[in-house]
Protein backbone atom coordinates (compact mmCIF):
# COMPACT_ATOMS: atom_id res chain seq x y z
CA UNK A 1 0.00 0.00 0.00
CA UNK A 2 2.76 3.18 -1.34
CA UNK A 3 -0.23 5.23 -0.35
CA UNK A 4 -1.06 4.91 3.65
CA UNK A 5 1.50 4.23 5.87
CA UNK A 6 1.37 3.38 9.35
CA UNK A 7 1.85 6.34 12.06
CA UNK A 8 1.83 5.46 15.39
CA UNK A 9 1.93 1.68 16.68
CA UNK A 10 1.06 3.02 20.56
CA UNK A 11 -1.44 5.88 20.59
CA UNK A 12 -4.26 4.38 21.49
CA UNK A 13 -4.74 0.98 22.16
CA UNK A 14 -6.73 -1.41 20.33
CA UNK A 15 -6.57 1.23 17.24
CA UNK A 16 -3.96 1.95 14.56
CA UNK A 17 -3.25 5.29 12.15
CA UNK A 18 -2.63 5.23 8.59
CA UNK A 19 -1.48 8.48 7.42
CA UNK A 20 -1.30 9.25 3.93
CA UNK A 21 1.17 10.50 1.83
CA UNK A 22 0.41 12.87 -1.05
CA UNK A 23 1.99 12.99 -4.38
CA UNK A 24 3.64 16.21 -4.42
CA UNK A 25 1.48 17.68 -7.22
CA UNK A 26 -1.44 17.13 -5.66
CA UNK A 27 -3.67 20.45 -3.83
CA UNK A 28 -5.54 18.54 -0.98
CA UNK A 29 -8.55 20.94 0.33
CA UNK A 30 -8.53 20.50 4.17
CA UNK A 31 -7.96 16.85 5.78
CA UNK A 32 -10.24 14.30 7.55
CA UNK A 33 -9.88 11.85 10.06
CA UNK A 34 -11.60 8.25 8.99
CA UNK A 35 -12.07 6.21 12.03
CA UNK A 36 -13.21 2.64 10.83
CA UNK A 37 -15.17 0.81 13.51
CA UNK A 38 -16.45 -2.26 11.27
CA UNK A 39 -20.24 -2.55 10.59
CA UNK A 40 -21.62 -3.87 6.93
CA UNK A 41 -19.81 -1.03 5.59
CA UNK A 42 -16.43 -2.69 5.99
CA UNK A 43 -18.25 -6.37 5.71
CA UNK A 44 -17.97 -9.44 3.00
CA UNK A 45 -19.71 -12.73 2.90
CA UNK A 46 -18.20 -15.60 4.41
CA UNK A 47 -18.28 -17.33 1.12
CA UNK A 48 -17.11 -14.76 -1.31
CA UNK A 49 -18.71 -17.43 -4.02
CA UNK A 50 -21.97 -17.17 -2.25
CA UNK A 51 -23.58 -13.44 -1.60
CA UNK A 52 -25.89 -14.76 0.66
CA UNK A 53 -24.02 -16.58 2.78
CA UNK A 54 -23.58 -14.59 6.34
CA UNK A 55 -21.54 -11.02 6.30
CA UNK A 56 -18.50 -10.70 8.12
CA UNK A 57 -16.47 -7.55 9.25
CA UNK A 58 -12.99 -7.54 7.70
CA UNK A 59 -9.54 -6.14 9.15
CA UNK A 60 -8.86 -2.60 7.27
CA UNK A 61 -6.06 -3.87 4.96
CA UNK A 62 -8.49 -6.13 3.56
CA UNK A 63 -10.72 -3.18 3.39
CA UNK A 64 -8.21 -1.07 1.74
CA UNK A 65 -7.29 -3.23 -0.71
CA UNK A 66 -10.98 -4.16 -1.90
CA UNK A 67 -11.76 -0.02 -2.27
CA UNK A 68 -8.47 1.19 -3.33
CA UNK A 69 -10.13 4.85 -4.72
CA UNK A 70 -11.63 5.24 -1.19
CA UNK A 71 -8.25 4.40 0.58
CA UNK A 72 -6.34 7.30 2.59
CA UNK A 73 -4.06 9.14 0.28
CA UNK A 74 -6.45 9.37 -2.87
CA UNK A 75 -7.08 13.05 -3.39
CA UNK A 76 -7.48 13.13 -6.39
CA UNK A 77 -10.64 11.32 -5.91
CA UNK A 78 -11.78 12.68 -2.70
CA UNK A 79 -10.18 15.90 -3.25
CA UNK A 80 -9.04 16.24 0.72
CA UNK A 81 -5.99 14.57 2.40
CA UNK A 82 -7.94 11.00 4.11
CA UNK A 83 -5.51 9.27 7.08
CA UNK A 84 -7.54 6.94 9.00
CA UNK A 85 -7.63 5.22 12.63
CA UNK A 86 -8.76 1.85 12.28
CA UNK A 87 -9.95 -0.44 15.04
CA UNK A 88 -7.53 -3.43 15.31
CA UNK A 89 -10.59 -5.82 15.65
CA UNK A 90 -13.60 -3.98 13.60
CA UNK A 91 -16.78 -4.93 15.04
CA UNK A 92 -20.32 -5.19 14.21
CA UNK A 93 -21.80 -2.63 15.69
CA UNK A 94 -24.36 -5.43 18.37
CA UNK A 95 -20.81 -5.24 19.86
CA UNK A 96 -19.85 -1.75 19.96
CA UNK A 97 -20.62 -0.20 23.38
CA UNK A 98 -18.71 2.38 25.54
CA UNK A 99 -15.26 0.80 25.84
CA UNK A 100 -15.83 1.54 22.15
CA UNK A 101 -17.20 5.16 22.35
CA UNK A 102 -13.50 5.75 24.75
CA UNK A 103 -11.95 4.56 21.75
CA UNK A 104 -13.41 6.62 19.29
CA UNK A 105 -13.48 9.70 21.86
CA UNK A 106 -10.05 9.39 22.82
CA UNK A 107 -9.01 9.26 18.91
CA UNK A 108 -11.08 12.43 18.58
CA UNK A 109 -9.50 14.25 21.16
CA UNK A 110 -5.89 13.39 20.22
CA UNK A 111 -6.26 14.94 16.45
CA UNK A 112 -9.24 17.46 17.14
CA UNK A 113 -7.05 19.90 16.19
CA UNK A 114 -5.32 18.64 13.06
CA UNK A 115 -8.51 17.59 11.27
CA UNK A 116 -10.87 19.92 9.28
CA UNK A 117 -13.76 16.79 10.43
CA UNK A 118 -14.06 13.29 11.41
CA UNK A 119 -16.24 10.33 9.76
CA UNK A 120 -16.75 7.29 11.70
CA UNK A 121 -17.52 3.84 9.76
CA UNK A 122 -19.66 2.16 11.73
CA UNK A 123 -22.22 -0.69 11.54
CA UNK A 124 -26.09 0.65 11.27
CA UNK A 125 -27.61 -1.33 14.45
CA UNK A 126 -26.70 0.56 16.93
CA UNK A 127 -25.04 3.70 15.10
CA UNK A 128 -27.81 6.05 17.01
CA UNK A 129 -26.60 5.05 20.09
CA UNK A 130 -22.91 5.79 19.31
CA UNK A 131 -23.89 8.93 17.88
CA UNK A 132 -25.69 9.83 20.93
CA UNK A 133 -23.20 8.94 23.38
CA UNK A 134 -20.30 10.87 21.50
CA UNK A 135 -22.66 14.04 21.65
CA UNK A 136 -22.41 13.92 25.49
CA UNK A 137 -19.17 12.91 25.64
CA UNK A 138 -17.62 15.47 23.26
CA UNK A 139 -18.00 18.40 25.22
CA UNK A 140 -17.58 22.27 23.44
CA UNK A 141 -16.76 19.92 20.06
CA UNK A 142 -14.99 22.23 17.17
CA UNK A 143 -14.91 20.06 14.62
CA UNK A 144 -17.79 17.92 12.62
CA UNK A 145 -17.94 14.41 13.90
CA UNK A 146 -20.44 12.16 11.03
CA UNK A 147 -21.38 8.84 11.73
CA UNK A 148 -21.94 6.69 8.12
CA UNK A 149 -22.36 2.79 7.70
CA UNK A 150 -24.62 1.06 4.75
CA UNK A 151 -27.30 -1.30 4.06
CA UNK A 152 -25.46 -3.13 1.88
CA UNK A 153 -21.90 -4.48 1.99
CA UNK A 154 -20.20 -2.36 -0.71
CA UNK A 155 -17.06 -4.37 -0.87
CA UNK A 156 -18.24 -6.72 -3.30
CA UNK A 157 -21.25 -5.12 -4.52
CA UNK A 158 -21.56 -2.18 -7.27
CA UNK A 159 -25.23 -1.91 -6.20
CA UNK A 160 -24.58 -0.48 -2.91
CA UNK A 161 -25.26 2.74 -0.37
CA UNK A 162 -21.61 2.58 1.09
CA UNK A 163 -19.60 4.50 -1.56
CA UNK A 164 -22.36 7.22 -1.42
CA UNK A 165 -22.45 7.28 2.06
CA UNK A 166 -18.63 7.52 2.95
CA UNK A 167 -18.09 10.58 0.00
CA UNK A 168 -20.38 12.52 0.87
CA UNK A 169 -19.63 12.30 5.09
CA UNK A 170 -16.02 13.48 4.02
CA UNK A 171 -17.44 16.63 2.40
CA UNK A 172 -19.85 17.37 4.91
CA UNK A 173 -16.73 16.98 7.66
CA UNK A 174 -14.86 19.30 5.81
CA UNK A 175 -15.78 22.63 4.71
CA UNK A 176 -12.66 23.30 2.95
CA UNK A 177 -13.57 20.79 0.24
CA UNK A 178 -17.30 20.82 -0.17
CA UNK A 179 -17.76 25.13 1.00
CA UNK A 180 -20.54 23.84 3.52
CA UNK A 181 -21.16 25.75 6.43
CA UNK A 182 -19.11 24.14 9.71
CA UNK A 183 -21.28 21.98 11.25
CA UNK A 184 -19.27 21.32 14.85
CA UNK A 185 -21.75 18.60 16.27
CA UNK A 186 -21.73 14.83 15.89
CA UNK A 187 -24.09 13.87 13.12
CA UNK A 188 -25.36 10.73 11.07
CA UNK A 189 -24.50 10.79 7.35
CA UNK A 190 -27.01 8.20 5.43
CA UNK A 191 -29.01 8.26 2.29
CA UNK A 192 -28.71 12.29 1.20
CA UNK A 193 -29.61 13.21 4.93
CA UNK A 194 -27.28 15.18 7.35
CA UNK A 195 -29.41 14.47 10.55
CA UNK A 196 -28.30 15.88 14.13
CA UNK A 197 -26.89 12.24 16.02
CA UNK A 198 -28.55 12.54 19.13
CA UNK A 199 -32.06 13.36 17.13
CA UNK A 200 -31.94 9.58 14.84
CA UNK A 201 -33.88 6.54 15.20
CA UNK A 202 -33.50 3.63 12.80
CA UNK A 203 -36.86 3.16 11.16
CA UNK A 204 -35.79 0.66 8.36
CA UNK A 205 -34.32 -2.36 9.08
CA UNK A 206 -33.17 -2.64 5.26
CA UNK A 207 -33.88 0.03 3.12
CA UNK A 208 -31.50 2.53 1.98
CA UNK A 209 -33.56 5.71 4.28
CA UNK A 210 -32.28 3.80 7.42
CA UNK A 211 -32.45 7.13 9.84
CA UNK A 212 -34.29 9.77 10.31
CA UNK A 213 -34.86 12.53 13.27
CA UNK A 214 -38.90 12.33 14.27
CA UNK A 215 -38.35 15.76 16.19
CA UNK A 216 -35.75 17.93 14.46
CA UNK A 217 -35.02 18.74 10.90
CA UNK A 218 -32.42 17.21 8.87
CA UNK A 219 -29.11 19.02 9.15
CA UNK A 220 -28.48 19.17 5.79
CA UNK A 221 -29.62 17.40 2.70
CA UNK A 222 -27.43 16.12 -0.49
CA UNK A 223 -28.38 16.37 -3.82
CA UNK A 224 -26.37 17.50 -6.99
CA UNK A 225 -24.88 20.15 -4.23
CA UNK A 226 -24.22 19.45 -0.34
CA UNK A 227 -26.78 21.88 1.91
CA UNK A 228 -26.73 22.33 5.41
CA UNK A 229 -29.17 24.39 7.50
CA UNK A 230 -27.32 27.06 9.71
CA UNK A 231 -30.02 28.07 11.36
CA UNK A 232 -30.52 24.14 13.14
CA UNK A 233 -26.73 23.69 13.70
CA UNK A 234 -25.00 24.41 17.09
CA UNK A 235 -23.22 27.59 18.07
CA UNK A 236 -19.75 26.83 18.84
CA UNK A 237 -19.10 28.38 22.27
CA UNK A 238 -15.45 29.44 23.39
CA UNK A 239 -14.82 27.05 26.25
CA UNK A 240 -12.23 24.28 25.64
CA UNK A 241 -12.78 20.73 24.35
CA UNK A 242 -13.21 18.00 26.20
CA UNK A 243 -13.83 14.18 26.86
CA UNK A 244 -15.75 12.51 28.77
CA UNK A 245 -14.15 9.01 29.60
CA UNK A 246 -16.10 7.89 32.57
CA UNK A 247 -19.50 6.16 31.38
CA UNK A 248 -22.22 4.30 33.98
CA UNK A 249 -23.50 1.45 31.78
CA UNK A 250 -25.68 0.40 34.82
CA UNK A 251 -28.92 2.25 33.74
CA UNK A 252 -31.54 0.22 31.50
CA UNK A 253 -34.69 0.96 29.58
CA UNK A 254 -38.28 -0.02 31.40
CA UNK A 255 -41.13 0.03 29.22
CA UNK A 256 -44.70 0.28 30.87
CA UNK A 257 -47.48 -1.34 28.75
CA UNK A 258 -50.87 -2.45 29.98
CA UNK A 259 -51.27 -4.77 32.22
CA UNK A 260 -48.05 -3.58 34.11
CA UNK A 261 -49.59 -4.22 37.28
CA UNK A 262 -47.63 -6.61 38.32
CA UNK A 263 -46.09 -4.80 40.69
CA UNK A 264 -43.76 -7.32 41.80
CA UNK A 265 -42.40 -7.97 38.66
CA UNK A 266 -41.42 -4.10 38.44
CA UNK A 267 -39.82 -4.07 41.51
CA UNK A 268 -37.64 -6.94 41.04
CA UNK A 269 -36.42 -5.34 37.83
CA UNK A 270 -36.05 -1.72 39.02
CA UNK A 271 -34.47 -3.65 42.06
CA UNK A 272 -31.84 -5.22 40.01
CA UNK A 273 -28.54 -4.84 42.24
CA UNK A 274 -26.14 -1.31 41.31
CA UNK A 275 -28.62 0.03 38.59
CA UNK A 276 -28.02 3.38 38.61
CA UNK A 277 -30.97 5.19 36.08
CA UNK A 278 -33.79 4.22 34.63
CA UNK A 279 -35.31 5.44 31.15
CA UNK A 280 -39.50 5.06 31.77
CA UNK A 281 -40.63 4.61 28.11
CA UNK A 282 -43.95 6.03 29.04
CA UNK A 283 -47.51 6.46 27.80
CA UNK A 284 -48.34 9.64 24.79
CA UNK A 285 -47.13 12.71 27.31
CA UNK A 286 -45.53 10.98 29.93
CA UNK A 287 -48.49 8.66 31.80
CA UNK A 288 -47.91 5.72 33.28
CA UNK A 289 -50.49 3.29 35.33
CA UNK A 290 -51.44 5.26 38.47
CA UNK A 291 -51.90 2.70 40.83
CA UNK A 292 -50.61 3.15 44.25
CA UNK A 293 -48.44 0.44 44.71
CA UNK A 294 -47.33 0.79 40.91
CA UNK A 295 -46.09 4.84 41.96
CA UNK A 296 -44.14 3.60 45.36
CA UNK A 297 -41.88 1.52 42.73
CA UNK A 298 -40.50 4.95 41.56
CA UNK A 299 -41.04 6.65 45.07
CA UNK A 300 -38.67 3.57 46.30
CA UNK A 301 -36.09 4.28 43.19
CA UNK A 302 -35.85 7.91 44.12
CA UNK A 303 -35.00 7.08 47.45
CA UNK A 304 -32.17 4.82 46.79
CA UNK A 305 -30.99 7.86 44.21
CA UNK A 306 -32.00 6.37 41.09
CA UNK A 307 -32.63 8.35 38.13
CA UNK A 308 -35.89 7.79 36.67
CA UNK A 309 -36.16 9.87 33.14
CA UNK A 310 -39.68 9.69 31.78
CA UNK A 311 -39.82 9.54 28.11
CA UNK A 312 -42.47 8.66 25.30
CA UNK A 313 -43.23 5.83 23.50
CA UNK A 314 -44.73 7.86 20.22
CA UNK A 315 -42.76 8.75 18.04
CA UNK A 316 -43.80 12.27 18.07
CA UNK A 317 -44.37 14.84 20.64
CA UNK A 318 -43.00 15.90 24.34
CA UNK A 319 -43.36 14.64 27.52
CA UNK A 320 -45.39 17.07 29.52
CA UNK A 321 -44.69 16.12 33.64
CA UNK A 322 -45.91 18.95 36.03
CA UNK A 323 -47.09 20.97 33.06
CA UNK A 324 -50.21 20.13 33.66
CA UNK A 325 -51.22 19.19 37.74
CA UNK A 326 -53.16 15.64 36.50
CA UNK A 327 -49.29 14.83 35.77
CA UNK A 328 -48.32 15.89 39.43
CA UNK A 329 -47.86 13.05 40.86
CA UNK A 330 -44.91 11.53 39.00
CA UNK A 331 -43.65 14.58 39.89
CA UNK A 332 -44.09 14.49 43.48
CA UNK A 333 -42.08 10.24 42.90
CA UNK A 334 -39.29 12.46 41.77
CA UNK A 335 -39.95 11.86 37.90
CA UNK A 336 -37.47 13.72 35.67
CA UNK A 337 -39.26 14.98 32.32
CA UNK A 338 -37.27 13.63 28.59
CA UNK A 339 -39.71 16.31 26.97
CA UNK A 340 -38.95 14.78 23.37
CA UNK A 341 -35.53 13.07 23.91
CA UNK A 342 -35.43 9.59 22.20
CA UNK A 343 -35.14 6.26 24.46
CA UNK A 344 -31.67 5.88 23.15
CA UNK A 345 -30.08 9.46 23.71
CA UNK A 346 -31.71 9.74 27.03
CA UNK A 347 -30.19 6.07 28.01
CA UNK A 348 -26.34 7.62 26.46
CA UNK A 349 -27.25 10.90 28.08
CA UNK A 350 -27.54 9.04 32.00
CA UNK A 351 -24.85 6.96 31.20
CA UNK A 352 -22.59 10.18 31.09
CA UNK A 353 -24.56 12.13 33.85
CA UNK A 354 -24.39 9.44 35.91
CA UNK A 355 -20.82 8.72 36.12
CA UNK A 356 -19.90 12.61 36.71
CA UNK A 357 -18.50 12.26 40.64
CA UNK A 358 -18.84 16.51 40.92
CA UNK A 359 -22.72 16.13 40.28
CA UNK A 360 -24.86 15.07 43.38
CA UNK A 361 -27.82 13.01 42.76
CA UNK A 362 -30.30 15.91 42.96
CA UNK A 363 -27.94 18.15 40.13
CA UNK A 364 -27.59 14.96 38.01
CA UNK A 365 -31.45 14.40 37.74
CA UNK A 366 -31.83 18.34 36.83
CA UNK A 367 -29.52 18.07 34.37
CA UNK A 368 -31.10 15.18 32.61
CA UNK A 369 -34.13 17.75 32.02
CA UNK A 370 -31.91 20.30 30.38
CA UNK A 371 -30.71 20.17 26.73
CA UNK A 372 -26.84 19.36 26.77
CA UNK A 373 -26.20 19.15 23.25
CA UNK A 374 -29.20 19.76 21.16
CA UNK A 375 -31.09 16.56 22.22
CA UNK A 376 -34.06 18.04 23.85
CA UNK A 377 -36.45 20.89 22.49
CA UNK A 378 -37.30 21.97 25.77
CA UNK A 379 -35.22 22.29 28.81
CA UNK A 380 -36.32 22.74 32.81
CA UNK A 381 -34.98 24.91 35.31
CA UNK A 382 -35.84 24.30 38.67
CA UNK A 383 -35.36 26.83 41.02
CA UNK A 384 -36.06 25.89 44.85
CA UNK A 385 -37.74 28.66 46.83
CA UNK A 386 -38.10 29.01 50.67
CA UNK A 387 -39.53 31.28 53.68
CA UNK A 388 -39.18 32.87 56.51
CA UNK A 389 -42.62 32.25 58.21
CA UNK A 390 -45.31 30.11 58.30
CA UNK A 391 -46.25 27.50 55.08
CA UNK A 392 -49.18 29.32 54.49
CA UNK A 393 -51.03 32.33 53.33
CA UNK A 394 -54.37 33.34 54.73
CA UNK A 395 -57.01 35.42 53.85
CA UNK A 396 -56.73 37.50 56.59
CA UNK A 397 -52.71 37.41 56.53
CA UNK A 398 -49.96 39.30 55.17
CA UNK A 399 -49.07 38.11 51.98
CA UNK A 400 -45.91 35.46 51.71
CA UNK A 401 -42.70 35.98 50.16
CA UNK A 402 -41.06 32.88 49.06
CA UNK A 403 -37.10 33.69 48.06
CA UNK A 404 -34.32 31.49 46.25
CA UNK A 405 -31.13 30.81 48.16
CA UNK A 406 -29.25 31.07 44.92
CA UNK A 407 -29.89 32.27 41.77
CA UNK A 408 -31.82 30.17 38.98
CA UNK A 409 -29.33 28.50 36.72
CA UNK A 410 -29.34 28.84 32.64
CA UNK A 411 -28.01 31.06 30.35
CA UNK A 412 -31.55 31.36 28.16
CA UNK A 413 -33.44 35.04 28.21
CA UNK A 414 -37.24 35.52 29.00
CA UNK A 415 -38.46 35.49 25.62
CA UNK A 416 -37.07 31.60 25.57
CA UNK A 417 -39.65 30.92 28.12
CA UNK A 418 -42.09 28.10 27.21
CA UNK A 419 -44.17 27.82 30.41
CA UNK A 420 -43.09 28.96 34.13
CA UNK A 421 -45.39 27.59 37.31
CA UNK A 422 -44.68 28.59 41.04
CA UNK A 423 -45.42 24.63 42.32
CA UNK A 424 -46.39 24.40 45.95
CA UNK A 425 -45.87 20.70 46.62
CA UNK A 426 -47.82 19.14 49.70
CA UNK A 427 -50.41 21.90 48.90
CA UNK A 428 -54.32 21.88 50.09
CA UNK A 429 -56.51 24.39 50.40
CA UNK A 430 -59.09 24.64 52.88
CA UNK A 431 -61.84 26.70 52.30
CA UNK A 432 -63.67 28.74 55.49
CA UNK A 433 -67.52 29.98 56.04
CA UNK A 434 -68.99 28.55 52.72
CA UNK A 435 -66.67 30.24 50.30
CA UNK A 436 -67.30 28.49 47.38
CA UNK A 437 -63.54 29.00 46.26
CA UNK A 438 -60.06 31.58 47.03
CA UNK A 439 -58.58 34.18 44.71
CA UNK A 440 -54.80 33.82 44.55
CA UNK A 441 -52.26 36.53 43.72
CA UNK A 442 -48.68 35.84 42.80
CA UNK A 443 -46.16 38.43 42.64
CA UNK A 444 -42.62 38.44 40.99
CA UNK A 445 -39.54 39.97 42.62
CA UNK A 446 -41.32 42.18 44.88
CA UNK A 447 -39.35 43.51 47.94
CA UNK A 448 -41.62 43.46 51.53
CA UNK A 449 -43.61 46.20 52.06
CA UNK A 450 -44.10 46.83 48.17
CA UNK A 451 -47.75 48.03 47.33
CA UNK A 452 -49.08 45.18 45.47
CA UNK A 453 -50.79 46.04 42.71
CA UNK A 454 -52.62 44.11 39.81
CA UNK A 455 -51.44 46.96 37.30
CA UNK A 456 -47.77 46.59 38.43
CA UNK A 457 -45.20 45.01 35.98
CA UNK A 458 -44.41 42.37 38.95
CA UNK A 459 -48.00 41.20 38.89
CA UNK A 460 -47.94 37.19 37.66
CA UNK A 461 -51.29 36.04 38.14
CA UNK A 462 -54.39 35.74 39.85
CA UNK A 463 -55.88 32.00 40.33
CA UNK A 464 -59.36 31.28 41.46
CA UNK A 465 -59.21 27.76 43.20
CA UNK A 466 -62.11 25.46 44.56
CA UNK A 467 -61.18 22.09 46.09
CA UNK A 468 -63.70 19.64 44.61
CA UNK A 469 -64.87 16.65 47.29
CA UNK A 470 -61.19 14.18 46.24
CA UNK A 471 -59.58 17.28 46.56
CA UNK A 472 -60.91 17.84 50.24
CA UNK A 473 -58.56 15.73 52.42
CA UNK A 474 -55.11 15.46 49.99
CA UNK A 475 -52.11 17.06 49.63
CA UNK A 476 -51.58 17.89 45.85
CA UNK A 477 -48.71 19.80 43.95
CA UNK A 478 -50.42 23.16 43.37
CA UNK A 479 -49.38 24.81 40.11
CA UNK A 480 -49.92 28.44 39.21
CA UNK A 481 -49.19 29.32 35.64
CA UNK A 482 -46.83 32.58 35.54
CA UNK A 483 -45.86 32.07 32.13
CA UNK A 484 -46.13 35.39 31.15
CA UNK A 485 -44.32 37.43 34.24
CA UNK A 486 -41.39 35.17 33.80
CA UNK A 487 -41.16 35.88 30.18
CA UNK A 488 -41.48 40.07 30.98
CA UNK A 489 -39.44 39.52 33.93
CA UNK A 490 -37.28 36.53 33.88
CA UNK A 491 -33.37 35.48 32.84
CA UNK A 492 -31.25 32.72 33.18
CA UNK A 493 -28.65 33.46 36.38
CA UNK A 494 -31.37 36.00 38.16
CA UNK A 495 -32.48 35.67 41.46
CA UNK A 496 -36.17 35.37 41.22
CA UNK A 497 -38.59 36.24 44.37
CA UNK A 498 -42.71 35.16 44.21
CA UNK A 499 -45.29 36.64 46.99
CA UNK A 500 -47.99 35.21 47.59
CA UNK A 501 -51.18 36.30 48.99
CA UNK A 502 -55.08 35.62 48.96
CA UNK A 503 -57.30 38.41 47.75
CA UNK A 504 -60.69 36.85 47.49
CA UNK A 505 -62.77 34.35 49.71
CA UNK A 506 -62.34 32.93 53.09
CA UNK A 507 -59.54 30.13 53.28
CA UNK A 508 -56.18 28.92 53.80
CA UNK A 509 -53.39 27.60 51.30
CA UNK A 510 -50.78 25.74 52.49
CA UNK A 511 -47.75 23.77 51.56
CA UNK A 512 -44.40 22.30 52.48
CA UNK A 513 -42.14 23.10 49.87
CA UNK A 514 -41.87 25.55 46.67
CA UNK A 515 -40.33 25.56 43.74
CA UNK A 516 -39.91 27.84 40.73
CA UNK A 517 -40.32 25.60 37.13
CA UNK A 518 -39.35 26.79 34.10
CA UNK A 519 -39.73 25.22 30.57
CA UNK A 520 -37.13 26.93 27.99
CA UNK A 521 -37.97 26.22 24.47
CA UNK A 522 -34.57 25.50 22.74
CA UNK A 523 -35.61 25.84 18.92
CA UNK A 524 -35.80 29.56 19.24
N1 LIG B 1 -25.15 -5.75 11.91
C1 LIG B 1 -24.56 -4.70 11.13
C2 LIG B 1 -23.91 -3.73 12.11
O1 LIG B 1 -24.59 -3.00 12.75
C3 LIG B 1 -25.60 -4.03 10.32
C4 LIG B 1 -25.13 -2.87 9.46
O2 LIG B 1 -24.06 -2.33 9.56
O3 LIG B 1 -25.97 -2.47 8.61
O4 LIG B 1 -22.73 -3.73 12.24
Amino acid sequence: MQHAILADDQDIPGAHYYKAVLPADVNAKGAVLVIYTGGTIGSLPVDLADPDSPQVVVPWDEYVRRTPQFAPGQPAFIGCRVDAYAFDKPLDSCNVGPGEWVMMASIIEKHHDEYDGFVILHGTDSMIYSASALSFMLINLKKPVILTGAQIAYLFNSRNDGAQNMVTAIGFANPKLSGVPLVPEVCIYFNHKLLRGNRARKQDASGFDAYYTPNFPPLGEAGNRLFVDERLVLKPNDQAFQVVRRLQPNVLTFDVYPGIQNTELARNILNTKGIAGIVLRAFGSGNIPTKPEFLKVFRDAHAKEIVVQNVTQCLHGFVELGMYETSAELLEVGMVTGFDITPEAALCKLMVLLADEDLSFEERAQKAQRSVAGEMSRSLYVQALKQQKALEVRDDSDPVRLAPDRPIEGNWRGDKVFNASLRLYGGRITLLEDSPHIGIEVYLNTKSGDDLKRNSPNFAGYFRRRVTSVEADKEMIVGLDITNAARQLLNGGDRVSATVRIVEGKGILSWKDSELAVFINERI
